[in-house]
């Protein structure tokens, strides 16, 4: 840890400590970052990733953190060194309503890149997905009542419907899109077979284990130092153990059992990682069934295909039937993945909480304790945002 007073431990190795680091190192403190796993080994080099804030608690700090990060990420993409591209690509849906999966209802197995959700999931297990079809939605035996639609655009379910209902408006963009720029509705087209709407924008796309690389780098050139391999097993043993000023918690899942916090769930997501040949636009296509989701984000030599989205599990190990349905799922969607090698198979723990916990407790020997955690599946999204609200409220 070095011989200088720290002023910060930061832990946890992930883009949220990393990104935090470097704010606070940068800011001129002395902080070293502790982690169990260092950063090629956490859920945040899994990720695909594209901007978009999804699968996260939604409430009145999200965007905010959301904006102040897509500024950073189109920033750094002037950066080789950063492993970030701003790129085309499209969203896509199997069901006639776009958005519809937007609207995920706690419990379900919520969408991940393309879904969005602006709830997060239950705590609990979800034993009965909930239908988010609106169709699906039984009809009020009172007239007068209103249905509950889980898409605002659909429309109600009448018991004396019109003899010339009007048409429904065409689906709008997913939600999580907003703030991005320009969408544009496809052309039938552009779609792959089976897709029957969707969208076509550009994001920054983010090559998780370049970019972590380029944070440890651009936090250790700023004066911080590293060291992988430890598990603290709660927060007062880190307090007690590591000489700092301030305690900043980026543990993303491992908060669970590390404040412990039993409101984190996982949301499993696995992925494969192919040789690129040639694919140059993302693509993100969700169907109609949970857990239907296909996603393939390209990088320079590699392409990260997926996925899978499974509340409750903690289980790390890949699958190999899963490993086997995205590959064809991709195929179909881009048939030049064909024959492309596999390079890797990955397994991450979405660390989703009802809401992001970014918040200020003391340990108890009276030191700061900023908890910084819980992003679900938009930690890449959000990393700017909370980082730098962490390090204004540690430098008061
Ligand atoms: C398949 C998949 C796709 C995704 N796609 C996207 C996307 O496109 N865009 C997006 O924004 N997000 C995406 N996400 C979500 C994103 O990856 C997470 O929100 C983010 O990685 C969380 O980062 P973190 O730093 O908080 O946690 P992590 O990356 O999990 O890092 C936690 C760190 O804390 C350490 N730690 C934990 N417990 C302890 C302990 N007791 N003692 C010491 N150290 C500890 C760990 O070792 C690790 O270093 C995706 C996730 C998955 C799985």
């Amino acid at each position: 840890m070095g011989s200088r007073q720290l002023d910060a431990l930061v832990i946890g190795a992930g883009v949220s400590g990393l990104t935090t680091a470097v704010c606070l190192a940068e800011a001129g403190l002395a902080v070293a970052v502790e982690a169990a796993e260092p950063p090629q080994h956490t859920t945040s080099s899994v990720a695909g990733a594209i901007w978009g804030p999804h699968l996260v608690g939604m409430d009145a700090r999200v965007a905010g953190w959301a904006e102040v990060t897509l500024a950073r990420l189109r920033q750094l993409a002037g950066d080789p060194a950063a492993g970030i591209r701003e790129i085309g690509g499209i969203t896509s849906s199997r069901a006639a309503q776009h958005d519809c999966v937007a609207k995920a209802d706690p419990g379900r197995d919520p969408p991940d890149q393309a879904g969005h959700p602006t709830q997060p999931v239950s705590p609990d297990p979800p034993a009965q997905p909930v239908p988010l079809d609106p169709r699906a939605q039984p009809v009020p035996l009172d007239p007068r009542a209103q249905p509950v639609l889980l898409d605002p655009r659909a429309q109600p379910v009448l018991l004396d419907p019109p003899t010339q209902p009007a048409p429904p408006d065409p689906p709008g963009p997913p939600g999580w899109t907003d703030g991005v720029g320009v969408r544009v509705r496809c052309e039938d087209s552009e779609l792959p077979a089976g897709f029957t709407s969707g969208w076509r924008f550009s994001a920054p796309v983010i090559s998780m284990p370049v970019y972590l690389d380029y944070l440890q780098a651009r936090f250790q050139s700023a004066g911080g130092s590293v060291r992988y391999g430890r598990a603290f097993a709660s927060l007062a043993a880190a307090a007690s153990q590591v000489s700092a000023d301030v305690i900043v918690n980026c543990s993303g899942i491992g908060a669970h059992d590390l404040v412990p916090d039993p409101d984190m769930v996982p949301v499993r997501g696995q992925a494969v990682v192919v040789a690129n040949p040639g694919i140059g636009d993302f693509f993100i296509g969700v169907g109609q069934e949970p857990g239907d989701l296909t996603y393939l984000f390209p990088h320079q030599d590699t392409v990260v295909l997926g996925g899978t989205e499974q509340p409750g599990s903690w289980d790390r190990q890949p699958d190999p039937a899963t490993t086997n349905r995205i590959l064809r799922a991709c195929e179909a969607v881009q048939p030049r993945l064909r024959g492309s090698p596999v390079l890797a198979h990955k397994v991450g723990l979405r660390p989703v909480r009802p809401a992001v916990r970014l918040e200020a407790e003391r340990t108890g020997d009276g030191r700061p304790l900023l908890h910084n955690y819980g992003h679900g599946g938009a930690g890449v999204t959000l990393s700017w945002g909370c980082a730098l609200d962490v390090t204004r409220a540690v430098l008061g």
